[in-house]
């Protein structure tokens, strides 16, 4: 792992379409990948990313469109002449070989020197901080170091770009979430290419520069965890990225009104398709019946859910809508929390008013 040499490829992915019988795994996906970018694929089980994924790897043979690797089409190279390293959830490993043949394995195939061999092992090993257990056998290795294995074995051949199909949703949460920081550390130093799957909107958050919201084959929103978050384009990825409540609004002359009033700071609703208004538990607060900047929505609590490290309390809003606001344990008001049954008033900042329509 020369790490002078940050080596990445530019990915090109142009009207990709894959139908098994007559339904689309992908179906018209196009997306630009930067060379040296973190992008992870994001989308419920069936949504077409390990279609997308094992087409990048050269698994599987689109019906038609492109894929360029720093700008060279890819669509009839073989896999082995892809230049990009995998790894997925399980973690296929060879179970009859050690540590060390298993990470050799990929140079191995490539026809590397014996003496060149070694040498890379260990650099890999090193580099998921396993070089000590280089002769040890894979069934004595724990599932978060048999991961950092596959890991190992996955930028031996130091890799262009390297795909990874739900790498951590076998582990449990805390080494999960070690292994988040871990992976986006290794990206910012070795530098190359990644494609990530995950079905997990927290995980795509921690670890990404872009994120690709698919589903039904489809790219539904691409964008930067922020801008995903704090400007979902539709409904759909506004439910599916954190939490959040869409709450239908009325329309009376090009202005949006939430239980009666008009809604400030909104962008425009004129040309959404049932217009809603999303809210984030974390954005409201409780304020004063009168309070400026802020939108006001009024209602009663119908629970208080305590969560650990902050309470959720969701409130009703009448006509069948709800929300919920979250606020920190040891909020300075944790002990005037309202009860069951009160009549509040929230507050929406005029900044983080949005309105979003459902998808087209
Ligand atoms: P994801 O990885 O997002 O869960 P997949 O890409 O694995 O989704 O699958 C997308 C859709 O394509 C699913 O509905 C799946 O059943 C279908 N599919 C994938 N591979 C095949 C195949 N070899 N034959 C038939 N259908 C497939
Ligand atoms: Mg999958």
């Amino acid at each position: 792992m020369s790490e002078e040499h940050k080596l990445s490829m530019s990915i090109d992915i142009e009207k990709l379409t894959k139908t098994y019988d007559s339904f689309a795994a992908l179906d018209d996906v196009s997306l630009s990948i930067k060379s040296g970018e973190f992008l992870s694929l994001l989308g419920s089980s069936g949504s077409g990313k390990t279609t997308l994924l094992m087409a990048l790897a050269g698994f599987v043979r689109p019906d038609a469109g492109s894929i360029r690797f720093g700008g060279r089409e890819m669509i009839f190279e073989p896999p082995h002449k892809r230049d990009v390293g995998m790894m997925f959830q399980s973690y296929a490993l060879f179970p009859h070989m050690n540590v060390f043949q298993n990470v050799a394995y990929p140079l191995k195939l490539r026809g590397y020197k014996r003496a060149d061999i070694r040498q890379r092992v260990e650099q890999a090993l090193a580099t998921v901080e396993l070089d000590h257990l280089i002769e040890r056998g894979i069934t004595e290795m724990s599932g978060g170091q048999r991961q950092r294995i596959a890991l190992a074995r996955a930028i031996v051949f130091e890799p262009k770009i390297l795909l990874m199909d739900e790498p951590l949703s076998a582990l449990d949460k805390r080494l999960r979430e070690t292994m988040q920081l871990e992976l986006r550390r290794l990206h910012e130093r070795l530098g190359m290419t990644v494609v990530y799957v995950t079905h997990d909107q927290r995980e795509a958050l921690t670890m990404s520069d872009r994120i690709a919201v698919m589903s039904k084959g489809r790219i539904r929103q691409i964008d930067t965890p922020v801008n995903l978050y704090e400007r979902p384009a539709n409904r759909f990825i506004a439910e599916f990225v954190g939490e959040s409540s869409c709450l239908p609004i009325t329309l009376q002359g090009g202005q949006a009104l939430f239980q009666g009033r008009a809604l400030r700071g909104a962008n425009a609703a004129g040309g959404l398709k049932n217009p809603s208004l999303v809210v984030r538990p974390e954005k409201l607060q409780f304020v004063p019946a009168e309070a400026s900047d802020y939108n006001l929505l009024r209602g009663h609590v119908a629970d208080v859910i305590f969560q650990g490290e902050s309470q959720l309390v969701q409130i009703d809003l009448g006509e069948g809508m709800s929300v919920a606001i979250r606020r920190p344990t040891n909020s300075s008001e944790g002990n005037r929390l309202p009860a069951r049954g009160d009549a509040v008033v929230l507050g929406l900042h005029v900044q983080d008013t949005l309105l979003v329509g459902d998808d087209q």
